[in-house]
């Protein structure tokens, strides 16, 4: 689906959203009977599949249902909020923990919490996961036939859900308002939230509509949460959302757990390859890469290479499509190769990579793409290769845009800082948090603190390519690209080069003491500080006003000494990061086995009940019980993420597993 003006236009995938958005399957309002319309009695509903009771508190919810013992971060304030009735507009990242904001307050307020989602493909193991933890959820999308959508409908009615996960396009059709009115909602949760921006790169037409929400239902909290978080997205989603008198709250973005690694690009397969065989042997990840075309060439290389991978991109059949996520979630350590259609809502836990073979387009989407690692807390990698090519075709898309200069311009500002991040030689966190409005210091987490970066004067380099780019552009008659720079400077007398007479200029082979791949560095790095330009469908080199000061010696350029084989960074999970929360706990050596054990009890019974690992239990779970080795039902339910539904379900077999 394509709108004018919007982003979608100008990808390069061309990706369509991972849905189809059609809402012509809903039928006429469907008449449910006036015995199922009765208002819902929750006094005398049973609660829970176990016959527990409804939590009365926040606290009682976090502790007995979810098994956790403490709030993180801004939970409790904006649980508070919304359990009071109070709007809530909520800025946190993947993996903060943004779920719980809108369930908690479902369960101790009255009535069914209503939660709007565009991710319909997950909403199956979004119930699942509810259900497992013994909270009475369901869905309505446009999956279902019309027997599975009746019975979540009575049991909207009748009181029997804490939860009804919806499509936000069910909310334009009027049989949906009817029956939400016949109901008692205790709240509308509004789900990846930026949807709604207008200009991101995953807006949802549909989630206009929900401005409207509050005039339906003025008595019903709204909580708005999503985790992309610039000035301009968060303003945006207050403004259409009707949220300006919400109460904001504003998560620290740093996700410290997750290293951040960015490395020149040299065989990207090579170098992807090198970092899971080294790392992440075995570890579910996520690898992206900008077409589909590389998609398919990257997961054929991993699976060649003995590395379980699928592909995933807008351009495979929907099928195809939903057994490769579904294998990603259900599965032990498999990679997905995918476009940027993949993962939005994707909360499993335990991906321990995200990869990036191409430059991405914004540091937002960058962000957002990354932070699907290590949501369990646990160490995870986020890698991006990147190199003079990714520059120059990135620029190109942007030239050949659709859409007005004020949108190529906004392109090319979110191009701007993706580089600068690339190429900074200070701490990559501090840069990142920096672009979310965030103050913070050096982390000791990310490559450029664990191998700081070394520096050149590299202003005769930029002067020497300079003027080579100067006396190209002088002949106007043809374009010259960064190769024939790059070739001159290095006297090199290939065809194109003699066809010009190019090695008669006064610049051939001036440039001996750098070799080809550092040039093309100085190319790049001269690209990301607007010291040169790309132009047009060739990568046309054209000087800017920072190229004349430096010709002009009136600026010097320091530059960043690219390694050739870039230092792997160490792990410094116990680094001395002020952020660092969540400590995972650590396994001591005869705990392993034990681990293993749990893992493989864990996958036979997510098996059997067809459900993802994590539903069962987070590894952090499994990993906290393997370390306490705990010997009675009590002790084990003082772990990290056993509550009581999961204690009575799976806690003997755990014991028993244990002992075996
Ligand atoms: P988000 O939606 O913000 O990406 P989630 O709601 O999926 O994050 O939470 C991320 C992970 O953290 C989940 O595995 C969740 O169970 C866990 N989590 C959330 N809150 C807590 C808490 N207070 N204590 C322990 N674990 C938590
Ligand atoms: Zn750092």
């Amino acid at each position: 689906m394509v709108f004018p003006g919007s982003a979608h236009l100008d990808d390069p995938g061309p990706e369509e959203p991972v849905e189809d958005w059609g809402s012509g399957d809903w039928g006429p309002p469907e008449d449910l009977g006036p015995e199922e319309s009765a208002p819902s009695d929750w006094e005398t509903a049973q609660w829970a599949a176990g016959g527990g009771e409804r939590p009365k508190t926040a606290e009682e919810a976090l502790n007995r249902i979810f098994g956790y013992d403490a709030f993180r971060g801004e939970q409790q304030s904006i649980i508070d909020h919304v359990v009071s009735g109070g709007d809530a507009l909520v800025l946190m990242p993947t993996g903060g923990g943004k779920s719980l904001c809108y369930q908690i307050p479902a369960l101790v307020r009255d009535g069914v919490g209503v939660v709007v989602s565009p991710l319909i493909a997950l909403m199956q193991d979004q119930v699942d996961a509810l259900t497992a933890l013994g909270v009475r959820a369901g869905f309505l999308n446009s999956t279902q036939d019309f027997e599975e959508r009746r019975v979540v409908e009575a049991q909207f009615l009748s009181g029997e859900l804490d939860l009804l996960y919806l499509a936000p396009e069910r909310l334009k059709v009027e049989s949906t308002v009817q029956l939400l009115q016949r109901g008692t909602i205790s709240l509308f949760a509004i789900d990846e939230a930026h949807c709604v921006a207008q200009w991101g790169h995953d807006f949802r037409p549909d989630y206009l509509a929900l401005s409207a929400l509050h005039e339906r239902w003025p008595t019903v909290p709204r909580i708005a949460l999503t985790a992309t978080a610039t000035r301009t997205t968060h303003t945006e989603i207050a403004t259409r959302l009707k949220l300006e008198d919400a109460k904001h709250f504003v998560a620290s973005f740093d996700r410290p757990n997750i290293q951040y690694r960015i490395e020149q690009k040299n065989e990207p397969r090579k170098q992807l390859l090198d970092l899971l065989r080294s790392e992440h042997a075995g570890d579910a990840g996520i690898v992206y890469c900008l077409s589909r075309a590389s998609v398919e060439k990257t997961a054929e290389f991993l699976v060649a290479n003995g590395i379980e991978a699928v592909p995933y991109h807008a351009g495979l059949d929907a099928r195809t499509r939903a057994t490769n996520q579904s294998r990603f979630l259900r599965e032990d350590g498999l990679v997905v190769v995918a476009t940027i259609a993949f993962g939005m809502g994707i909360d499993k836990p335990d991906v321990r990579f995200v990869a990036h073979l191409d430059l991405p387009k914004s540091v937002e989407g960058y962000y957002q793409e990354t932070g699907r690692a290590g949501r369990d807390g646990l160490p995870s990698t986020a890698w991006l290769a990147y190199g003079l090519q990714d520059v120059v075709q990135q620029r190109k898309m942007i030239d050949t845009s659709e859409g007005d200069d004020a949108h190529r311009r906004r392109l090319a500002t979110h191009l701007e800082a993706m580089l600068a991040l690339c190429e900074t030689v200070e701490c990559r966190r501090v840069q990142l948090l920096k672009y979310f409005g965030q103050d913070s210091t050096a982390c000791g987490n990310c490559d450029t603190c664990l191998t700081p970066p070394e520096s050149w004067d590299g202003t005769v380099a930029a002067q020497k390519l300079l003027s080579t780019v100067f006396r190209l552009d002088r002949e106007r008659r043809q374009k010259f690209g960064a190769g024939q720079a790059v070739d001159i400077l290095l006297g090199r007398k290939t065809a194109k080069v003699i066809q010009h007479d190019h090695d008669t200029l006064s610049v051939f082979g001036i440039g001996a003491e750098l070799n080809e791949s550092q040039w093309r560095g100085v190319v790049r790095q001269l690209l990301a500080q607007g010291l040169l330009a790309v132009q047009g469908d060739y990568g046309t080199l054209v000087l800017t006003e920072g190229s004349a000061e430096v010709l002009g010696r009136r600026r010097e350029v320091v530059l960043r000494r690219e390694r050739e084989r870039p230092a792997r960074a160490a792990r410094t999970r116990s680094s001395s990061s002020s952020a660092r929360k969540a400590e995972p706990v650590d396994l001591p050596a005869e705990a392993v086995p034990v681990f293993e054990q749990l893992r493989a009890w864990r996958a036979a019974t997510a098996k059997e009940q067809g459900v993802p690992a994590y539903v069962i239990f987070h590894d952090a779970t499994l990993r906290e019980i393997a370390a306490r080795a705990p010997s009675t039902l009590a002790e084990l339910s003082a772990v990290n993420g056993v509550g009581e539904n999961k204690l009575a379900k799976y806690g003997q077999q755990i014991l028993d597993t244990l002992n075996a």
